[in-house]
């Protein structure tokens, strides 16, 4: 059970995603191959907001657990899904013997009709949960933000919305990725004292290429600090550099987190493992 092993040891996870183009979902295997040797205690596979693609994140999941013997963390989204979609997607992995899922509202996809979005069957991550708990026996993680959800006027309201997916059965956090270590500090302490009591994994995402970071910062909304900003400016146009550059910046973030307390490590590797085993074994070897 992952619970238990929060509660025993610093864990480190990874997260993948399923290819978008069918011809390169292959490679994916080859992917999870190489990222199972560096032996993370699980891997979560995303999923596509409007759901179409639900059966290749479950093939991916179901690879990662049945197959490589490592923990998964099935990823589902409930903006773009009907009840029954969802207990559907349920079924699938308690046939993969797939036990937990990481219950995300996900974001309104482009081509999502005003009165389709107002009349959705879940409003919030929270009640898919509840739905979940309800109707399933699957175990729940859900997603936090070190700087706030981009919808959320506060903090304090983001915190406030927090608490209701621990009270709708969520087990454990997964942080959105950060770059600035001391926004993950002052949102433990001020989770902590809104009363959240759940394990919470940190997001860290290695930024390899100058590319990757508008990307990055337009999905995520992180801030991105100075010492990371002088990388780009030192770096940007030398690819190799760059990428040596961005790893060592998680290195260092990596140790920090886990000097200051920090147990559970979450990498977003973009299935990209040649990059998450020069970390691992920067950390742990
Ligand atoms: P919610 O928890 O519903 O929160 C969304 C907003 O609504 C927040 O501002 C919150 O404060 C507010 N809110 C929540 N509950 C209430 C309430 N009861 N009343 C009023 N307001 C409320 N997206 C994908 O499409 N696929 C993925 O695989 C995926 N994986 C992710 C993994 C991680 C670790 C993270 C951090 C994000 C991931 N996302 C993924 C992105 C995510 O779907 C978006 O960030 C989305 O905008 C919010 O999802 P959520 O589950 O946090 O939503």
């Amino acid at each position: 059970m992952l619970q238990d092993m929060f509660e025993q040891k610093r864990t480190l996870s990874f997260e993948v995603f399923p290819p978008k183009k069918d011809g390169e979902f292959d490679a994916a295997f080859d992917v999870l191959n190489a990222l199972g040797k560096l032996e993370p205690d699980f891997i979560s596979v995303t999923y596509g907001a409007g759901g179409s693609r639900s059966g290749k994140t479950v093939e991916l999941a179901s690879y990662i657990q049945n197959t490589l013997g490592i923990d998964t963390i099935a990823h589902m989204t409930c903006v773009g899904s009907k009840k029954e979609d969802l207990l559907g997607i349920a079924e699938k992995l308690k046939e993969t013997n797939i036990d937990y899922v990481l219950a995300l509202r996900g974001d309104r996809p482009g081509d999502m009709t005003d009165e389709q979005y107002a009349s959705r069957d879940f409003a919030h991550a929270s009640d898919m949960m509840q739905f979940l708990q309800e109707n399933t026996q699957l175990h729940l993680a859900g997603a936090c933000y070190p700087e706030k959800h981009y919808e959320s006027f506060s903090m304090e309201s983001d915190l406030n919305n927090l608490l209701k997916k621990q009270k709708a059965g969520a087990e454990f956090f997964i942080s959105q990725l950060f770059f600035d270590n001391d926004y993950f500090y002052s949102f433990l302490e001020k989770a902590d004292k809104k009363g959240i009591t759940i394990p919470i994994c940190a997001g860290v995402m290695p930024i390899v290429t100058a590319r990757q970071i508008g990307t990055t910062v337009k999905l995520s909304g992180s801030s991105v600090p100075k010492a990371l900003s002088d990388l780009f400016a030192t770096y940007g146009d030398n690819r190799q550099e760059m990428r040596k550059a961005g790893i060592d910046y998680a290195i260092r973030q990596i140790r920090d987190l886990q000097e200051n307390g920090v147990s559970n490590i979450h990498i977003y590797t973009m299935n990209k493992p040649k990059m998450a085993g020069e970390i691992v074994n920067a950390i742990y070897r």
